[in-house]
Protein backbone atom coordinates (compact mmCIF):
# COMPACT_ATOMS: atom_id res chain seq x y z
CA UNK A 1 0.00 0.00 0.00
CA UNK A 2 3.04 2.44 1.28
CA UNK A 3 4.77 1.73 -2.19
CA UNK A 4 1.39 2.10 -4.14
CA UNK A 5 1.26 5.63 -2.51
CA UNK A 6 4.51 6.41 -2.81
CA UNK A 7 4.00 5.81 -6.87
CA UNK A 8 0.59 7.96 -7.46
CA UNK A 9 2.64 10.79 -5.57
CA UNK A 10 5.69 10.34 -8.02
CA UNK A 11 2.81 10.54 -10.93
CA UNK A 12 1.16 13.63 -9.70
CA UNK A 13 4.82 14.89 -9.53
CA UNK A 14 5.79 14.47 -12.92
CA UNK A 15 2.50 15.39 -14.12
CA UNK A 16 2.44 18.98 -13.13
CA UNK A 17 6.19 19.68 -13.95
CA UNK A 18 5.34 18.59 -17.17
CA UNK A 19 1.99 20.92 -17.08
CA UNK A 20 4.67 23.90 -15.40
CA UNK A 21 6.64 23.80 -18.53
CA UNK A 22 3.54 23.87 -20.97
CA UNK A 23 2.40 26.89 -18.85
CA UNK A 24 5.25 28.55 -19.13
CA UNK A 25 5.80 28.21 -22.84
CA UNK A 26 2.58 29.39 -23.30
CA UNK A 27 2.63 32.26 -21.07
CA UNK A 28 5.91 34.05 -22.00
CA UNK A 29 6.97 32.28 -24.73
CA UNK A 30 10.46 31.95 -23.80
CA UNK A 31 11.41 28.34 -23.05
CA UNK A 32 15.11 28.63 -23.82
CA UNK A 33 17.75 30.45 -21.78
CA UNK A 34 19.67 33.59 -22.60
CA UNK A 35 22.41 31.51 -24.44
CA UNK A 36 20.14 29.36 -26.04
CA UNK A 37 18.44 32.06 -27.93
CA UNK A 38 19.33 32.94 -31.58
CA UNK A 39 21.09 36.25 -31.61
CA UNK A 40 19.01 39.57 -32.85
CA UNK A 41 19.74 43.21 -32.99
CA UNK A 42 18.32 44.36 -28.98
CA UNK A 43 16.36 47.42 -30.88
CA UNK A 44 14.45 44.60 -32.38
CA UNK A 45 14.06 42.56 -29.21
CA UNK A 46 13.58 46.08 -27.12
CA UNK A 47 10.42 46.65 -29.57
CA UNK A 48 9.26 43.18 -28.84
CA UNK A 49 9.01 43.45 -25.53
CA UNK A 50 7.66 46.85 -25.50
CA UNK A 51 4.74 45.50 -27.70
CA UNK A 52 4.32 42.45 -25.78
CA UNK A 53 4.32 44.32 -22.38
CA UNK A 54 1.88 47.62 -23.72
CA UNK A 55 -0.14 47.08 -26.56
CA UNK A 56 -3.11 44.67 -27.46
CA UNK A 57 -2.34 44.28 -31.27
CA UNK A 58 -0.75 41.89 -33.28
CA UNK A 59 1.99 42.54 -35.19
CA UNK A 60 -0.26 41.17 -38.25
CA UNK A 61 -2.46 43.58 -36.86
CA UNK A 62 -0.30 46.93 -36.79
CA UNK A 63 1.08 46.10 -40.34
CA UNK A 64 -2.78 46.28 -41.02
CA UNK A 65 -3.18 49.56 -39.56
CA UNK A 66 -0.30 51.48 -40.57
CA UNK A 67 1.64 51.82 -43.99
CA UNK A 68 5.01 50.05 -44.48
CA UNK A 69 6.97 53.36 -43.48
CA UNK A 70 5.04 53.95 -40.43
CA UNK A 71 5.63 50.59 -39.60
CA UNK A 72 9.07 50.39 -40.55
CA UNK A 73 9.86 53.65 -38.59
CA UNK A 74 7.34 52.55 -35.69
CA UNK A 75 7.96 49.11 -35.06
CA UNK A 76 11.34 48.36 -35.81
CA UNK A 77 12.96 51.09 -34.79
CA UNK A 78 13.45 52.47 -38.59
CA UNK A 79 14.61 56.04 -39.89
CA UNK A 80 12.49 58.01 -42.84
CA UNK A 81 15.23 59.69 -44.89
CA UNK A 82 15.89 63.37 -44.00
CA UNK A 83 13.59 65.99 -46.10
CA UNK A 84 11.08 63.40 -47.29
CA UNK A 85 8.46 62.52 -44.31
CA UNK A 86 5.37 64.95 -44.08
CA UNK A 87 6.07 67.01 -41.38
CA UNK A 88 10.23 68.39 -41.77
CA UNK A 89 8.60 71.81 -43.28
CA UNK A 90 5.13 71.51 -41.50
CA UNK A 91 3.82 74.64 -39.82
CA UNK A 92 0.34 74.21 -38.61
CA UNK A 93 -0.65 74.90 -35.71
CA UNK A 94 -1.89 71.85 -33.15
CA UNK A 95 -0.61 68.71 -31.66
CA UNK A 96 1.09 66.02 -33.20
CA UNK A 97 0.15 62.48 -32.06
CA UNK A 98 1.41 58.77 -32.21
CA UNK A 99 0.37 57.64 -35.56
CA UNK A 100 -0.37 54.26 -33.79
CA UNK A 101 -2.32 55.24 -30.20
CA UNK A 102 -2.94 59.01 -31.14
CA UNK A 103 -1.32 59.73 -27.95
CA UNK A 104 0.01 63.26 -27.52
CA UNK A 105 3.40 64.16 -27.99
CA UNK A 106 4.52 67.57 -28.95
CA UNK A 107 2.59 71.07 -29.67
CA UNK A 108 3.12 72.97 -32.89
CA UNK A 109 4.73 75.93 -30.31
CA UNK A 110 7.31 73.53 -29.22
CA UNK A 111 8.57 72.98 -33.04
CA UNK A 112 11.75 74.25 -34.48
CA UNK A 113 13.28 74.54 -37.50
CA UNK A 114 16.56 72.35 -37.25
CA UNK A 115 17.68 72.53 -40.84
CA UNK A 116 17.95 68.53 -40.33
CA UNK A 117 15.19 67.45 -42.52
CA UNK A 118 12.97 65.89 -39.62
CA UNK A 119 10.41 67.09 -37.50
CA UNK A 120 12.39 68.84 -34.43
CA UNK A 121 10.77 70.06 -30.74
CA UNK A 122 12.22 71.41 -28.05
CA UNK A 123 9.97 69.91 -25.68
CA UNK A 124 6.94 66.95 -25.37
CA UNK A 125 3.22 68.15 -24.63
CA UNK A 126 3.00 66.40 -21.18
CA UNK A 127 5.29 63.30 -19.02
CA UNK A 128 2.69 60.63 -20.30
CA UNK A 129 4.27 61.83 -23.75
CA UNK A 130 6.95 59.84 -24.58
CA UNK A 131 9.71 58.14 -22.20
CA UNK A 132 13.50 58.06 -23.56
CA UNK A 133 16.20 54.95 -23.61
CA UNK A 134 19.26 54.46 -24.47
CA UNK A 135 20.30 53.31 -27.93
CA UNK A 136 23.70 51.59 -28.89
CA UNK A 137 22.80 50.47 -32.39
CA UNK A 138 24.76 51.66 -35.50
CA UNK A 139 27.90 52.02 -33.46
CA UNK A 140 26.30 55.31 -32.02
CA UNK A 141 25.38 56.38 -28.54
CA UNK A 142 22.11 57.86 -28.63
CA UNK A 143 19.35 58.57 -26.40
CA UNK A 144 16.33 56.70 -28.14
CA UNK A 145 12.59 58.46 -27.72
CA UNK A 146 9.20 56.14 -27.62
CA UNK A 147 5.30 57.17 -26.74
CA UNK A 148 4.94 56.06 -23.64
CA UNK A 149 1.34 54.89 -24.29
CA UNK A 150 2.16 52.05 -26.99
CA UNK A 151 5.76 52.07 -27.11
CA UNK A 152 6.19 52.84 -30.73
CA UNK A 153 9.75 54.54 -32.01
CA UNK A 154 9.61 57.90 -32.70
CA UNK A 155 13.03 58.88 -33.08
CA UNK A 156 16.12 60.03 -30.67
CA UNK A 157 16.84 63.25 -28.81
CA UNK A 158 20.22 65.35 -28.45
CA UNK A 159 21.55 67.75 -26.19
CA UNK A 160 21.82 70.67 -28.87
CA UNK A 161 18.43 71.90 -28.96
CA UNK A 162 17.56 75.66 -28.79
CA UNK A 163 16.18 77.30 -25.13
CA UNK A 164 14.84 77.18 -23.04
CA UNK A 165 15.28 73.17 -23.02
CA UNK A 166 18.44 72.93 -24.71
CA UNK A 167 17.11 69.91 -25.93
CA UNK A 168 16.22 68.86 -29.79
CA UNK A 169 13.63 65.52 -30.29
CA UNK A 170 14.20 64.67 -33.63
CA UNK A 171 11.43 62.59 -34.92
CA UNK A 172 9.98 60.62 -37.64
CA UNK A 173 7.51 61.90 -39.50
CA UNK A 174 6.23 58.71 -40.47
CA UNK A 175 5.47 58.35 -36.55
CA UNK A 176 3.33 61.07 -36.29
CA UNK A 177 -0.23 62.28 -36.98
CA UNK A 178 -1.20 66.39 -36.71
CA UNK A 179 -4.34 67.11 -34.80
CA UNK A 180 -4.86 70.76 -35.86
CA UNK A 181 -6.04 73.28 -33.09
CA UNK A 182 -9.97 74.43 -33.37
CA UNK A 183 -8.43 78.28 -32.89
CA UNK A 184 -6.57 77.26 -36.25
CA UNK A 185 -9.06 75.83 -37.67
CA UNK A 186 -11.63 78.73 -36.89
CA UNK A 187 -8.76 81.41 -38.52
FE1 LIG B 1 1.68 55.44 -29.21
Amino acid sequence: MGAMRIAVLAACAVTLQIWGTACDRRTCQRPESESQRQPESASVEREREEMGKRTTKTDAERKKQLTPEQYHVTCQSGTEAPFTGEYWNFKGKGVYVCVRCGNALFGSDTKFDSGTGWPSYFKPVSADSVEERPDNSHGMKRTEVACRKCGAHLGHVFEDGPKPTGLRYCINSAALDFKESAESKAE
